[in-house]
């Protein structure tokens, strides 16, 4: 134990920032556990994150609802199976309601950074409005995917045209008769462009590199279907658990068990034949690298929208923008009047751009940057961090399942840490350094054998090809490591105070 401070009595205060699943997650558990002294700190005007964020048009979810969805608070009347982003937001605000979170809600409220005060074992955190906040304990909650990411093209600050990213879709700017290019072809362009491109003149999809596609077995509920949900929740819930027994074999498809994908492969190569007659464009579009090394994609439309008289597959990589043109470098020149960037987001940045400054004043970002890439234990804590956890930290992200699953494993954990403060006393706990390197050691040792290192570029990965996103195993066993904090792995500092926490079991 490296400091004494004094003990305190009740229940820690924790700042969450971030009101997306994961915050409001996390505040429904807090107040269930009978913690009521939390905020939830949110930037936006609204709670919803992702998915109040993002507005492209034919934006859905990729995972069937029944798991899409927190396991404590099941919704009867999903309209269909792949939810929209709309019944999704809808959802969240149901959520924040019910549960009485507004009185803990601040929004337009944004976090710029957060200094750990070893005397008082506080953290104080800082608005961008100047304002000063304290708590005992802080959880960052700020989601994988905030920050678009955009490309490095020369002459992209030339174009006279609109050009606007997926993440902030200009939808006052009607594409209609449009000559629209869409740079990449990942989870984001392969929603919209099927949308957009009946409407448009002419579309350019440029691909730096194809993606594996498999269907998307979407349905609406009948409403007797959904009587029966309503009636009778456990046929919801077994219709939950197989849908989650499909994610984990699919798991086992990208970890160690690769046989399993070759079905998808063979699907997908069927596909191409049926949708696409040219056999150049079949090329362009069959992945050299294992099913899941990139994100899997999953659609029934884009491969139909590829073949549209209007859309043309663009292979050659961007070498410049000019004011009006696309130009690749091969050297030809592509007029157009709208550029969409379908590029992504900083999926590597955790945290930033926030500063986050743990004990002796040792700066987060700073110090993942000595570490090649950010790591945590659990993905949940980093060593010189007391009472600091982050939700969907580093390695916690999946290939194949619902972020909401890994999520809701993350919120237990925290709710247990901070009975544990609650109930010792203690005034912080801190992971140990051998135990966040020991954990990660194991984890990008792991990672080795999956698809994500087997040989592309993707999100997942730093440039210089570690994984930092990806969880390495099946989410069972990720809810298994992450059920309680292992007393070994933590040390507290503070008096003990082994009296009763006043808190109840969530
Ligand atoms: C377009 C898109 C589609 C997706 N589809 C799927 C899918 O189909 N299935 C799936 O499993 N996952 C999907 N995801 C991943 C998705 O990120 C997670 O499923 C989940 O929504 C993450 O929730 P979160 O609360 O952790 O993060 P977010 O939803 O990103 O919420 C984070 C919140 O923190 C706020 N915030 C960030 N920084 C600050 C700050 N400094 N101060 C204050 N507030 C801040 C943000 O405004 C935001 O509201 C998708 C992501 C995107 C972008």
């Amino acid at each position: 134990m490296s400091s004494t401070n004094g003990s305190r009595s009740g229940a820690p205060s924790v700042l969450v920032i971030g009101a997306g699943f994961g915050g409001i997650g996390l505040g429904i558990r807090l107040k269930q556990a009978g913690v009521e002294s939390f905020t939830l700190l949110e930037k936006a005007d609204g709670v919803g994150g992702v998915w109040r964020h993002n507005t492209y048009p034919g934006l859905t979810c990729d995972v069937p609802s029944h798991l899409y969805s927190f396991s404590f608070e099941p919704k009867h009347d999903w309209s269909r199976r792949y939810p929209r982003r709309t019944e999704i937001l809808q959802y969240l605000e149901d959520c924040v309601d019910e549960y009485g979170l507004r009185p803990h809600l601040r929004t337009r409220i944004e976090v710029t950074g957060a200094r750990f005060d070893e005397e008082s074992g506080m953290w104080r955190v800082r608005t961008a409005d100047g304002e000063e906040l304290e708590s005992d304990v802080l959880v960052s909650a700020t989601g994988q995917l905030g920050l678009p990411k955009y490309p490095d093209i020369p002459g992209l600050e030339r174009f006279e045209g609109e050009l606007f990213h997926s993440a902030h879709w200009n939808h006052d700017h009607d594409l209609t008769g449009k000559r629209v290019a869409s740079l990449g072809t990942g989870a984001s362009a392969i929603q919209y462009l099927p949308e957009i491109a009946p409407v448009t003149e002419q579309l350019y999809v440029f691909q730096r590199s194809p993606s594996w596609v498999v269907p998307k077995p979407d349905r609406p509920y009948r409403p007797r279907q959904r009587k029966l949900f309503r009636m009778f929740p456990w046929i919801q819930a077994i219709s939950r658990f197989m849908v989650f027994l499909r994610f984990e074999i699919l798991i086992g498809a990208l970890t160690n068990a690769r046989w399993i994908a070759a079905p998808y492969r063979r699907g997908y190569a069927r596909r191409l034949e049926q949708h696409i007659s040219d056999p150049v464009l079949r090329d362009k579009l069959l992945p050299d690298f294992p099913l899941g090394c990139k994100r899997v994609l999953i659609s029934n439309d884009y491969l139909p929208m590829l073949a549209r008289p209007n859309v043309d597959l663009v292979t050659e990589p961007v070498r410049e923008v000019g004011r009006d043109r696309v130009i690749t470098g091969d050297g030809v020149e592509r007029e157009v009047d709208t550029i969409i960037l379908g590029t992504g987001f900083q999926a590597n940045d955790f945290l930033a751009p926030m500063e986050i400054h743990g004990r002796d004043g040792r700066e987060l970002n700073e110090v993942w940057r000595e570490l090649d890439g950010a790591e945590a234990y659990l993905g949940l804590a980093v060593s010189g961090f007391p009472n600091m956890f982050m939700l969907y930290g580093p390695n916690t992200n999946l290939g194949a399942g619902s972020i909401i699953f890994m999520l809701e494993s993350q919120i237990e954990f925290v709710v247990a840490a901070v009975r544990q403060l609650a109930e010792t006393g203690a005034r912080w706990m801190e992971v140990r350094e051998e135990a966040q390197t020991a954990f990660n050691r194991e984890v990008q040792e792991r990672l080795k054998d999956t698809v994500w290192t087997a040989g592309c570029a993707s999100w997942y990965r730093t440039e210089s090809g570690k994984v930092v996103n990806n969880w390495p195993g099946f989410t069972v066993e990720y809810r298994r490591r992450t059920r309680r904090p292992d007393p070994a792995d933590f040390r507290l500092a503070g008096a003990p105070q082994p009296a009763g926490s006043g808190l109840q079991a969530a």
